[in-house]
């Protein structure tokens, strides 16, 4: 797509530190890592988000994210990592190309766990009961 980096990236257009490519997918490092060696994995395909992306390709995606990060916590001596996607600004997103952020963690990395919260049983029945109308 015109206009998007990531698209432009994966066509070789911008240069990147790319770690991985075939036909469908890409994954190259982060301009501005959370933790040493964060990496993101993408699809060629053009879409905005995990929801407007054909499951099909996002397999694709996932198969190779779960590969390049296991090579990426032997590579840097990590103690595990994350996988995370961002759908809408709300949820931090700021490239609307579908990707996936591989974030090597390290025991002493200093990233806060999330906030967790506590909540009634009452409310956590009630929540489940709305989603699943919504399957
Ligand atoms: P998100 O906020 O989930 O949309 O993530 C976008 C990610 O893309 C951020 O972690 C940025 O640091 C990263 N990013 C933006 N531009 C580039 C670029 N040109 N090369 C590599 N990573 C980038
Ligand atoms: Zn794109």
């Amino acid at each position: 797509m015109k206009d998007c980096i990531f698209c432009k990236i994966a066509a070789g257009e911008i240069p990147s530190d790319k770690i991985y490519e075939d036909d469908k997918v890409v994954a190259f490092m982060d301009i501005r890592p959370v933790s040493r060696g964060h990496a993101l994995v993408l699809p060629k395909l053009h879409a905005a988000d995990i929801v407007e992306t054909p499951d099909d390709v996002i397999a694709d995606v996932m198969k190779q994210a779960k590969r390049i990060a296991v090579s990426i916590q032997h590579a840097l001596n990590a103690d595990g990592f994350t996988i995370s996607t961002n759908r809408g600004e709300a949820a931090g997103q700021t490239v609307f190309h579908l990707h996936f952020h591989i974030i090597p963690r390290y025991r002493k990395d200093g990233l806060k766990p999330w906030p967790h919260q506590e909540t009634e049983p009452r409310t956590r029945t009630q929540l489940a009961e709305e989603i699943k109308k919504h399957l």
